[in-house]
């Protein structure tokens, strides 16, 4: 069985860097990936625009052609596909790896839902989109539930809660609303996140103000119902008739994933994985950190802009530790 000098687990905008950067370096890779391409953004909602202009969202300096200053997710998709397609990356798509083991710095053991390999390195990029917060309330796997937003039109002329007061959820409640939807917000904290992107920001707020959104603040949902939700607020308890509800409430990386690895997590309420800040190598030696799951429950901290040059700076490492042990 081949032993590779990278795998590289997840296919999304970082473990193309990443596949791109070990193509530069002549070293043999092979990227591993649960879903489709760049599987995280195929599953964002449907009308999704960056909040980062193309430019950033570039990969090893190749053009982002958009027509609009900030690209959708379908310009995205295209952009990352084309890098993927042209550079010919030597990819496994709709392979999971459920477990590394590492017995010394340069053997790794990978095993997927399809087989086993090994590696001389690791990079896990798998990013923090497929678990989401879960609120644990009674009625939170009803059908009717949902914890990702796709596309408004489902919702039309139905009584949708969105739960959430940072960007997923304020767009869905925009969208909803505009494709006439019934839209009530149910908010945690006592007004609308101020990481909301600035030029939606006012947007909300004037519909909420208008009345054509509604919003409790400092609220929570206690349970929710076939019909009705059953809602905490600062007046009492309330119920709202309801067909949808829709929890954005964040998502956060598989720590178990990473802890079975036996990469140490911060004890505090962040959970940041260990790694070295010039290396982006973990605590268990020959395995990296790429991306977004750098962050731990920080889910705002890295993001495509700050995150792609992970990419040059742990290949620089890989190569100069393969390079010295040949
Ligand atoms: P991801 O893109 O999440 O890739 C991780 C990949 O790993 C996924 O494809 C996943 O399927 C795969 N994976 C996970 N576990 C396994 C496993 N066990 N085995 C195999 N594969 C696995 N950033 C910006 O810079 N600008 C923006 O405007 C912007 N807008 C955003 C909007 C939304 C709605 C969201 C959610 C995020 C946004 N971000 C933005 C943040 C950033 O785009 C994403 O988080 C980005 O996708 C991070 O890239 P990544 O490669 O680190 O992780």
């Amino acid at each position: 069985n081949k032993t590779y000098d990278i795998i590289i687990i997840g296919s999304g905008p970082i473990g193309i860097a990443c596949g791109l950067e070990a193509k530069k370096h002549n070293l043999s890779y092979l990227i591993l990936e649960k879903g489709c391409l760049v599987n995280s953004l195929y599953h964002y909602p449907s009308n999704m625009t960056f909040f980062s202009t193309s430019e950033k969202l570039e990969l090893d300096n190749i053009p982002f052609i958009s027509i609009n200053p900030k690209p959708r997710k379908a310009e995205a998709l295209e952009y990352y596909r084309r890098i993927a397609v042209s550079n010919d990356l030597n990819i496994n798509l709709f392979e999971k790896v459920l477990s590394i083991e590492s017995e010394d710095e340069t053997v790794h053991s990978i095993k997927t839902s399809k087989g086993i390999y090994t590696s001389k390195k690791v990079i896990i990029a798998t990013g923090f989109y497929d678990i989401p917060n879960y609120l644990g309330i009674p009625g939170e796997d009803l059908p009717k539930v949902n914890h990702y937003y796709n596309d408004p039109h489902f919702y039309a002329k139905q009584k949708t809660i969105v739960v959430g007061a940072s960007n997923s959820a304020v767009d869905a409640a925009l969208e909803i609303y505009r494709k006439g939807g019934d839209v009530t917000m149910i908010v945690r904290t006592p007004e609308i996140g101020q990481r909301v992107k600035y030029w939606v920001r006012p947007d909300i707020i004037n519909r909420i103000e208008e009345g054509s959104i509604k919003a409790y603040f400092e609220a929570e949902i206690a349970e929710i119902k076939e019909t009705s939700v059953i809602l905490k607020t600062p007046e009492g308890e309330k119920i709202l008739e309801n067909d949808f509800v829709l929890l954005l409430t964040g998502y956060r990386p598989n720590f178990g994933f990473l802890k079975n690895i036996g990469i140490n997590i911060s004890q505090d309420e962040k959970h940041i994985p260990e790694y070295g800040k010039e290396s982006m190598e973990t605590n268990v030696s020959g395995v990296y950190l790429a991306g977004v799951i750098c962050g731990g429950m920080e889910t705002h901290k890295w993001f495509i802009e700050n995150s792609r040059i992970h990419a040059q700076m742990i290949l620089q490492d890989i190569d100069k530790k393969i390079k010295k042990a040949s």
